[in-house]
């Protein structure tokens, strides 16, 4: 898979990019992320990327010709028209059902805003998705667009180091994951659940079942709601649930 990051800022993303996980599947080439800085396409003598908005009010708007150069030429090098993805706050929020569905494509490309954000006929020209991060503003689209391709990235073949990391995890399933430990089996007096010491496989699994019932139910009962469960875990709930909760 193929991601392009149009920012102004491209080297608040390269530390990100190049460490951990995302460092290790980028240099395996198991995923391309280019960062392009739209600056380099601006026509404007002064070299701007922004100008007053039109109707008067605060901050700069973003203009719609660097970016929509900065876009064609991402289109001339990979030789088709990436899903184009504006990270904004008026998005859909993003789901790790939405990173999974993006995770198929080939090649997306993310415009990270800034100031009070991008003029918008550059978005009905080219726009197929707003994305946001969460209902609050943060002052540029730079970390939204490293979190998407961060939960992108992880899902696809061969990033982490089997499937499991992800089909456990929080919200794959549309659950909450259960507690983990690691060693030592005993810290500051606190023990390890001793059914994950038992060597039981049967039982282990039972109880990390349970345990992300327990704890979805505790954290994020609503997501029940839309949970895959099967007639066990429907019973375990309501064994366990405070009505009051739900
Ligand atoms: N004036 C815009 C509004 O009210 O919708 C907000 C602009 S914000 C200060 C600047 C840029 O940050 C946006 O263009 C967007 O790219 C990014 N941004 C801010 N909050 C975001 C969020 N919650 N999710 C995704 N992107 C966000």
């Amino acid at each position: 898979m193929r991601i392009d990051i149009m920012t102004i800022f491209p080297d608040m993303m390269n530390a990100y990019l190049s460490e951990s996980i995302i460092g290790r599947a980028i240099k395996a080439e198991k995923l391309e992320v280019h960062c392009h800085n739209i600056r380099d396409y601006t026509t404007d003598k002064h070299n701007r990327t922004d100008d007053m908005p039109y109707g008067g009010g605060n901050g700069m708007i973003m203009t719609a010709q660097p970016i929509d150069d900065c876009f064609s030429a991402i289109v001339t090098k990979t030789g088709k028209k990436p899903y184009f993805i504006y990270m904004s706050p008026q998005g859909k929020t993003l789901t790790q059902k939405k990173a999974i569905e993006l995770s198929k494509m080939d090649n997306i490309a993310i415009l990270c805003g800034h100031y009070e954000g991008v003029d918008q006929r550059v978005l009905d020209k080219l726009c197929d998705e707003e994305i946001s991060i969460g209902d609050y503003v943060l002052t540029g689209g730079e970390l939204p667009a490293l979190v998407l391709t961060d939960a992108v990235a992880r899902m696809l073949d061969g990033v982490l180091s089997s499937e499991e990391c992800f089909t456990d995890e929080s919200h794959f399933g549309g659950l909450l994951e259960y507690p983990q430990y690691t060693r030592p089996a005993v810290w500051q007096g606190r023990s390890v659940p001793d059914v994950l010491i038992s060597g039981h496989h049967k039982n282990i699994e039972k109880y990390k079942k349970e345990q992300s019932l327990l704890n979805t139910l505790k954290k994020r009962p609503e997501m029940l709601k839309n949970a895959e469960l099967s007639k066990n875990d429907v019973e375990f709930i309501e064994k366990n649930r405070n009505f009051d909760e739900i």
